[in-house]
Parts: structure tokens; sequence; C-alpha cells
């Protein structure tokens, strides 16, 4: 029986993950859920999995949890709240798998506080590990953990990779990793279109249902950006062994070719589930719910060059990576904060690629020796790009 925390819980990760260990009962119970404010769907999965403990984002939020519960199947569950909660419930002695599935930069601490009491992390939340790199691969080292990725690109290369192989590690062969991208919804629209394209439009992706903020980064392309850093981490390659091909039906997740001509390939059904499951049981195999391949209903497979100066977002990626340092940390928060705005209705889609270059190109870029010099490049580069949306 393997005990599973989810950072997380009630979003698109944490829900199918959810449905993964329902499938799987007898391997696996639920010591901790957790979620920022959603309250309704976290006690709902309390009465389903009753947890030990559950996590919210405010004390007021746990009292309306806590007196909801109290009339339920899962009385016993304990309601926390707060960052130092989430830190709490992520180190529990119970807890053996922390499924990180917390969207953007606020899931790098809880993250972290698991990877330091030596759990298995199956890392969702690519934010944590882009802002912090080089501090994030040494703490896995050092602590001897498996990372498994969830990230359907990197579960497939990592599946790719020779036996034995574990996140961080210099692999031998390799020519190139080729990371698969559906090209989100915009992929045929002209670029003077773009300006005009809405949230609601921007959410809803031909291949996967996410959450919001990966749902504009996948039309952004940043996605695919924020995924070439994390492969470079996770992978241990330099920027120029890590090429996107864009694959529009999202069957072949992603590609290793290696220096003898072979290249190997992952496939399956766009659906979250099979990396989670792979990733839960590895290095065994569990029933994940996923249908299997029609290879005769899906037989069409293509592949296109990504066009850069089309998807300015992937190219700012690709010049963060190569510069290093604290340009990936202040990317990804000048994103974030971009990303924000355009789902409040406060800028165009367009915007979002000018206000991170702007900010990327204002802020000086430092080493990332600590975890201080992240959350410095973080604050500043949130604070510049609000400056700089309220200037437009
Ligand atoms: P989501 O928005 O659906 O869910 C996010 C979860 O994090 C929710 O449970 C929410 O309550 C919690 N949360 C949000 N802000 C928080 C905060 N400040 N403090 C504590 N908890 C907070 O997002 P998602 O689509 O599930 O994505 C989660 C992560 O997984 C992201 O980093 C995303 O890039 C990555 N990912 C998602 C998918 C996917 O198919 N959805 C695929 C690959 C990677
Ligand atoms: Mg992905």
């Amino acid at each position: 029986m393997k005990n599973i925390c989810i950072l997380g819980s009630t979003g698109s990760i944490g829900v199918s993950t959810l449905d993964v260990l329902r499938l799987n009962a007898d391997s696996y119970t639920v010591i901790a859920l957790t979620a920022n404010n959603n309250i309704d769907r976290l006690f709902q999965q309390c009465v389903k999995f009753k947890p030990l403990y559950a996590v919210v984002s405010t004390p007021e939020l746990a009292d309306l949890l806590e007196s909801k519960l109290h009339h339920s199947e899962a009385s016993q569950t304990k309601v926390l709240s707060g960052e130092e909660s989430l830190r709490y419930v992520a180190q529990l002695e119970e807890v053996d798998v922390v499924v990180a599935a917390i969207v953007g930069a606020a899931g790098l601490l809880p993250c972290l506080s698991a990877i330091e009491a030596e759990k298995k992390i199956l890392l969702a939340n690519k934010e944590a590990l882009v802002i912090s790199g080089d501090l994030f691969m040494s703490a896995v080292k050092k602590h001897k953990v498996d990372l498994l990725p969830l990230d359907s690109e990197h579960n497939a290369v990592f599946q790719c990779m020779p036996a034995g192989y574990q996140s961080g590690q210099p692999a031998k062969g390799i020519r190139k990793i080729l990371l698969t991208a559906s090209g989100g919804p915009f992929l045929d629209h002209s670029l003077s279109e773009l300006s005009a394209v809405t949230p609601e439009q921007a959410c809803t992706h031909p291949n996967w249902s996410m959450g919001k903020k990966i749902s504009v980064d996948s039309a952004t392309m940043m996605n695919k950006g924020l995924e070439v850093i994390e492969a470079s981490y996770l992978f241990d390659l330099p920027v120029e062994q890590i090429e996107v091909v864009i694959h529009r039906q999202s069957v072949v997740h992603s590609m290793v070719d290696y220096i003898d001509g072979s290249v190997l390939a992952q496939l399956g059904n766009p659906d979250m589930r099979t990396p989670i499951a792979q990733a839960l049981a590895w290095p065994e195999r569990i029933e994940s719910g996923v249908p299997a391949l029609d290879f005769f209903k899906n037989n069409t497979l293509t592949f296109e060059c990504a066009d850069r100066d089309r998807f300015p977002c992937l190219a700012l990626a690709y010049d963060a990576l190569a510069i290093k340092g604290t340009a990936p940390a202040i990317l990804n928060a000048a994103n974030e904060v971009a990303v924000e705005a355009f789902l409040k209705g406060k800028m165009s889609f367009t915007h979002i690629p000018s206000i991170i270059d702007t900010v990327l190109n204002q802020l000086p870029i430092t080493p990332v020796d600590s975890l201080d010099s992240v959350w410095q490049a973080d604050q500043e580069a949130r604070s510049l790009a609000h400056q700089r949306i309220k200037a437009l």
C-alpha cells in the first residue's frame, strides 16, 4: 500500500490523479488533499477518499470546510490552512508519494519540502522546476528522491530513456529530445486575428482539457517554452538538444532521437491519466482508465516545424534557457501576471509576449545561488509586469 498526498487536488491534474487512485484503491491510500479555495470540490473529495488532512488557503475557508465535514462521513479529516500547512502535509511521516499539482510558482516551496522529506515526487507543477532549475535538481540528487514527470511530454521522454534511468542523470547516446506540441487552438489563425481572441477561445484546447492558466500557455505556446526549460533540467540536456515539433493529433507525446539513428516515441490517447498511472506505478504498470489507442481511427500522424516568429513566447523561453540564471524565473513570473491580466480582460492576447519581453529586457539577470535570488527575481518581475500592464 502506498500513501499519497496531492498538492492541488481540486485542479485538472488532481482530479485525474484521484480517478486513477480510485481505480487502484487496493494499492493506494489518500493521506492529504489540498486546494486553494475550491472548498466545494475539496469537500466532495474528502467525503470520497477520507484523507487524514485537507488544506485550504485561509483560516476562514478552513472553518467553512471543517463545519461541512463535521456532519459528513469524513468528520475525521483534519482541516488546516496556509502555505506552512502545505509544507507540513508534504512532509508527513505517513506519506510516500507527493503529487505536485499546484499551478504556478506557488507550488515551489511545498514541492521542495516534499523533496527534503525524501518523498517520491510526481511533478506536474512545471513552473516550480522552471524557476528554481539547478537548485531543484540538486535537492533531488542530494535527497536521492525518485522524480517522475507527469507532464505528458516529459513522461514520454522518461519512458523512452534507457532502462534504469533516473531524472536528472545525463543520458548517454542522445542526439536530441523532440517535444511534441499540438500548436494549441490558434495554430491556423493569421497574426492579425490573434489580437482579437477571447479568454474563452484561448481556454478551448483542441485535444486536452486542462486548467485555465496552462490552457492560455498552450495557446501562446509559452507552455511548450516552459516545457523546453523543464526538459533541460529534468534530462540534463543543453538548449541545443531540445527541439519542438508541431504534432496536431497529440498522439505521439514526445520522442528521443539517439545517435545511432533510432527514434523512440511514446504514443497514446491524449489523457493525463496515462502519465499519472505510469508515474504512480513505475517501474510497474497499472490500469489508468484510458482506452486503448485505436490505430485505425487515429491513423494520420503529422509533424511540422515550430515557427518561433509566429509564437514569440516560445522564442522568449528558448532565450531565457540560453541565458539561464534568474531569466527563467523572470520569464515565468511575467507570464503568470500577463496570463492573469488576459484572463481578466485587462489586455489582449498579443500583449502577453510583449509584456514578458519588456520585463525580461529591463530586469537584471543574476545567477541562481539561493531561493532568495529566485524570489527576488520573481517579485521584481511581477511588479514590473503589473506596472507595464497598467500603462497599456
Ligand atoms: P488547475 O488550475 O486546474 O489546478 C490547480 C490546483 O492548484 C488547484 O487544486 C488549485 O486549488 C491549486 N492552487 C492554485 N493556486 C494555488 C495557490 N496559490 N496555493 C495553493 N494551491 C493553489 O491546474 P492544472 O491544469 O491541474 O495544472 C496544475 C499544474 O500541472 C500546472 O503547473 C500545469 O502546468 C501542470 N500540467 C497540467 C496539465 C493538465 O493537463 N492539466 C498537463 C501537464 C502539466
Ligand atoms: Mg505538457
